[in-house]
């Protein structure tokens, strides 16, 4: 079955509460506590865990660091995570040099760009490498995941490199629809592209959005994510 985008979403909304609720010891929540914290309804709390299976007793509420150790499971990062940066202009080396991802098993695994001037430079514990090494290093060190931070007329080309080195997911930073079938407008998903997921985050869209609710907020049907 499939299992809306959305729900996805707040399972990461409600891990990050667990974890908040850790660190001030408390131990136990329930969905209605969960669901305040997370603006949305206890029944909404319930249809998301249970998609995955039964994590409270019923009338006792869940356990904080199971539920937590259950979501962690759940989302997979209980396992290395290996990323590889491409584009080491300013969002790329903003990225590389925000400590957060470390958190859980995301590692920052190689960092990439083009250009001449950035190319063999040193950031964080790394050295910037030439997209030529891309595929070989991918390989080599068992990459899943790409940041995508290049200039967005760049970026579907070094998406395709990315996929072509058989990277699995692309977290898309340049304000563009990445294409996944040979020609634009076809249906057809080209075989290297099968199973590739592509997330985009865009700050820009955010404000566009935020633009119109602020001016419509009565059509609002749901909290902004
Ligand atoms: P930037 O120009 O500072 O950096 C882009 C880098 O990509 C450069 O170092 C360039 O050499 C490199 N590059 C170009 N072609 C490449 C290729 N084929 N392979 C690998 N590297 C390549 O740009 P930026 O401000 O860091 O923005 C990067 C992307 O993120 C853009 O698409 C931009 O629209 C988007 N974005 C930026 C911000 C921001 O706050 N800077 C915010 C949201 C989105």
């Amino acid at each position: 079955a499939e299992i809306p985008t959305a729900a996805i979403s707040r399972l990461v909304t409600y891990l990050r509460i667990l974890e908040q609720l850790e660190t001030q010891d408390v131990s136990r929540t329930s969905s209605s506590d969960l669901a305040e914290r997370a603006g949305v309804s206890a029944f909404q709390v319930r249809k998301d865990l249970a998609y995955f299976g039964r994590f409270g007793t019923r009338g006792m509420g869940y356990t904080v660091p199971v539920l937590k150790r259950e979501l962690v499971r759940v989302l997979g990062l209980n396992q290395t995570w290996n990323v590889v940066i491409v584009g080491m202009g300013r969002l790329g080396q903003a990225i590389a040099n925000y400590p957060g991802a470390s958190d859980y098993q995301f590692q920052y695994a190689g960092l990439f760009d083009v250009s001449p001037s950035i190319v063999g430079q040193q950031i964080r514990n790394l050295t910037v490498r030439h997209m030529d090494d891309l595929k070989a290093f991918v390989a080599e060190n068992k990459v899943d995941m790409g940041f995508l931070a290049v200039p967005p007329d760049r970026a579907q080309d070094a998406a395709q490199m990315l996929v072509d080195a058989g990277i699995r997911g692309i977290l898309n930073f340049a304000p563009v629809v990445i294409q996944s079938s040979p020609e634009v407008g076809a249906q057809e998903i080209s075989d290297e592209w099968r199973g590739v997921i592509v997330e985009n985050v865009d700050f820009l869209a955010g404000m566009k959005r935020l633009a119109f609710y602020i001016l419509n907020p009565h059509l609002k049907d749901a909290p902004l994510t």
